[in-house]
């Protein structure tokens, strides 16, 4: 690609250095979105604000499965867009194989565990003995007086939110898990908490002697069923519907956070299983557009984006033309097929089961270059700790 040389040598126009030569001057609007396009911000220097993006299963194989239902091309998918890519290996302490539990705990706390065990060390013995609780970057960033919130399309108690703001030794405790968001040991606690799983976390708070209309009194935040039902006023609002709208609460979600002082962490989670194959792709592709949606609307000089998964799933793109439909005789196989069945199409198979190799994280924005090679998911707890420029405790200040 030719370079206008002598614009550059005068030093005239730098900019102009980025744009190659046509042959004839360009529109000067034109010539800006081809920079805005072409040249990501400077990522070195310190993140205000974090936005975690982790698709639920979405490994490498279902990135690509996605790029090829939504848009009939692989690559196409937004965060492939990402200037940074790492491989981020995803296996429990005892396994090799990882569930949401210990997959998320290692990402958002830097100690892997064990499968079924939320933001506890490995000290934890499923469902028989709490292990150390391990801090989270929710928890610094409390801590730190930022303001945090947790986003999902699944039960807010569910094991990927759940690792964010609760520390318990099985992932089954819904009910205590969600009672642990109002206790917070840093701060005030998640100050937006939008999620789905009403009526089992309602079943295990009955159980417990509560319900959400009593822990919303006690604490002065109604537990709303729906987005629509927060307040004009409503600063930390909690919603815990049957179902949630992750691209409303998302965007809503953001509109709170934005007005911190001090910045923000937000996780947002959407799930990413393709034990329903087109259901589960399609779910990465809408994630992925509202990925985009938010990063219109953050400033990539201080804020930090970053996509990854918890662990990988069993899905191969084994055949397949362009022009043809990725998932053809989906729905004779459904008719024909029980659900527990491996998912033998044309071009696609599915085994339904979750894999133990490395899912990407791909990162933009403020501290965006830490990420890069193969490394344990662990790692991304000190990449997000890094740009923020802050030390896990017990290690020198930095
Ligand atoms: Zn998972």
């Amino acid at each position: 690609m030719k370079r206008n040389v002598l614009t550059c040598l005068l030093g005239m126009l730098a900019s102009a250095c980025l744009v190659p030569a046509t042959g004839h001057a360009q529109k000067p609007t034109a010539k800006r979105a081809l920079i805005r396009t072409n040249a990501p911000p400077r990522t070195q220097g310190k993140a205000r604000n974090i936005i975690l993006f982790l698709a639920d299963a979405g490994g490498v194989p279902v990135l690509h499965a996605a790029s090829l239902l939504g848009y009939g091309e692989p690559r196409r998918l937004g965060v492939q867009q990402w200037p940074h890519l790492g491989l981020s290996e995803t296996s429990p302490i005892d396994a090799f194989v990882s569930d949401s539990a210990n997959g998320m705990s290692a990402i958002v706390t830097g100690v892997k565990t064990r499968n079924g065990v939320i933001s506890q060390g490995p000290d934890a013995v499923r469902g028989k003995q709490n292990g150390t609780p391990t801090k989270t970057v929710l928890e610094y960033a409390e801590q730190h007086g930022l303001l945090t919130g947790v986003v999902t399309t699944q039960s807010i108690a569910d094991a990927t939110p759940a690792a964010t703001y609760a520390h318990v030794d099985d992932r089954r405790k819904w009910g205590e898990i969600f009672l642990q968001a109002f206790k917070p040991r840093f701060g005030d606690g998640v100050d937006v908490l939008f999620g789905a799983g009403r009526r089992q976390i309602g079943e295990q708070l009955a159980t417990a002697g509560t319900s959400f209309d009593q822990i919303g009194r006690t604490n002065g935040r109604p537990i709303h069923a729906t987005l629509g039902q927060i307040g004009a006023g409503e600063t930390r609002p909690v919603v815990v519907g049957e179902a949630m709208d992750a691209r409303a609460a998302t965007l809503k979600a953001l509109d709170l956070l934005q007005r911190s002082p001090k910045g923000y962490l937000l996780v947002v989670e959407w799930d990413a299983h393709t034990d329903d194959v087109r259901d589960g792709l399609q779910h990465v592709v809408d994630f992925d557009r509202l990925i985009k949606e938010v990063q219109a609307r953050v400033d990539l000089h201080d804020t930090l984006l970053l996509f990854t998964a918890d662990h990988s799933f069993g899905l191969q793109v084994d055949g397949g033309r362009r022009g043809e439909p990725l998932l053809a005789g989906y729905d004779e196989w459904k008719a024909a097929k029980s659900k527990d069945d491996i998912v033998r199409l044309k071009n696609v198979l599915v085994n339904r089961t979750h894999t133990g190799e490395e899912v990407a994280a791909l990162a933009i924005g403020a501290g965006a270059e830490r990420v890069r090679g193969y490394f344990p998911n662990t790692y991304l707890f000190d990449v997000m700790m890094k740009a923020w420029d802050w030390a896990p405790d017990g290690a020198p200040p930095r």
